[in-house]
């Protein structure tokens, strides 16, 4: 029997990619971040790819990718 366990990363994926009109895909830092917001929160961007193709692809991504943990190196940088 196979089980799928979600993350949160993949579960925030889904729940866009079921209501991609939502959101928007930040062109500075291609964030996926809530339709009603004016400037990016992450890069303070105020472009935005607002058709659902986009905002689908990049949830895809974002569910693709694996989780990231934190490592020795990161703390370096
Ligand atoms: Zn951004």
């Amino acid at each position: 029997m196979k089980q799928f366990f979600f993350d949160e990363r993949t579960r925030k994926a889904l729940k866009i990619m079921a209501m991609p009109f939502q959101y928007k895909v930040c062109a500075g830092c291609d964030s996926i971040v809530a339709e009603r917001v004016n400037s990016c929160p992450n890069c303070h961007g105020y472009r935005f790819y607002e058709d659902g193709d986009s905002v689908i692809s990049q949830a895809r991504v974002l569910a693709s990718r694996p989780q990231q943990s934190v490592t020795a190196e990161d703390l370096h940088k």
